[in-house]
């Protein structure tokens, strides 16, 4: 299956005995540890047709929910920020930085938005503010996880919009700048972070974060989503593994329309107890740091490009409640 592979496993067979925990503790890293919570209510300022599927009540739910379940409070709360040029050029071009900050000149008269990058990614006045913004958040995070000292060591962005489908030098399915790429170079170029690994649970392929990396031995992109030739955006087959140093290093899982829990936990980790797929993947290339691109669109009652209700997955429940790039 890991065509090109350089991990040399195979998956346990049936009735084999493997290890439950994941091999080595994170030392600071556990229960009763904090977590770091960024976000910002500017961020609902981006917004397009009413019935778009990307829209700000997405992002309200997840904040409302935060409050009344007592998370927000829980969490450390950090504040926002917008990206630098410097920081958003370590993995976009110039001439896409300056059209998603002119993208507010695409509004057509008389109407709130836009459409710059195709009929799917609106723009409206705010939007150049909030992608700036999704991805500082982001940034923020992970300074504040990986500065000396004891404060949090994992947290969670709230943001939109989302990142995993923006390139170089194109944005697309929604999304601006690709959020996660982003904080994962300033983790490897400020903190000095060696191999970053990325799980992208998303039902849709990141294939923006897919390219990025796909030359890139220094981080381990793994994704986890439907595959077939009419669900967006067409990528994301098992042999699509990266090329040239990177090969062996994008690790595609595609899944067919209908998947649930059960397949989930499968790839992650098999309700036996095998670690089968992610977790020897993570134990061989021993990560620094581990993002997740958590969109939560596979959720049922999530409505996709049209207005339909997803009819992806059945609703695994260990992507519910995430938003879009974090
Ligand atoms: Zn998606």
């Amino acid at each position: 299956m890991l065509i090109g592979s350089p991990w040399g496993f195979a998956p346990p067979p049936p009735g084999s005995s493997v290890p439950s925990s994941f091999g080595r503790e994170a030392h600071d890293v556990g229960p009763g540890s904090p977590v770091a919570l960024v976000t910002d209510e500017r961020l609902l300022l981006h917004a397009g047709p009413s019935n778009h599927p990307e829209r700000p009540a997405r992002l309200a739910e997840i904040l409302k929910q935060l409050e009344i379940s007592g998370l927000s409070a829980a969490c450390v709360q950090l504040s926002s920020r917008e990206a630098t040029q410097e920081e958003l050029l370590r993995v976009h071009s110039q001439e896409h930085i300056d059209q998603v900050f002119n993208s507010a000149s695409s509004k057509k008269k008389g109407k709130a938005y836009g459409t710059p990058f195709g009929p799917d990614t609106y723009a409206n006045d705010e939007t150049p503010l909030c992608a700036s913004l999704s991805t500082g958040c982001l940034l923020s995070l992970v300074d504040k996880c990986l500065e000396k000292g004891d404060g949090p060591r994992c947290g969670f962005a709230a943001i939109r919009p989302p990142g995993h489908h923006a390139t170089v030098d194109k944005a697309s399915g929604f999304c601006m700048f690709n959020n996660v790429a982003v904080a994962v170079r300033q983790a490897q170029q400020v903190h000095g972070l060696k191999r970053v690994a990325v799980v992208d649970w998303d039902v849709h392929h990141g294939n923006g974060t897919n390219d990025i990396f796909e030359k890139d031995e220094s981080v381990l992109f793994f994704s986890l989503h439907r595959y077939d030739s009419y669900f967006f955006p067409g990528t994301g087959f098992v042999e699509d593994v990266g090329k040239a140093e990177g090969r062996g290093y994008n690790v595609n899982c595609p899944l067919d329309k209908g998947f649930g829990d059960l397949d989930v936990a499968h790839v992650m980790r098999s309700l036996a107890e095998w670690r089968y797929l992610i977790c020897p993947l993570m134990e061989k290339f021993e990560p620094e740091a581990i993002f997740i691109s958590a969109g939560f669109d596979a959720v049922p009652g999530i409505r996709q490009k049209g207005g339909k209700r997803s009819d992806g997955p059945d609703g695994p429940a260990i992507s519910n409640g995430a938003s879009g790039d974090t």
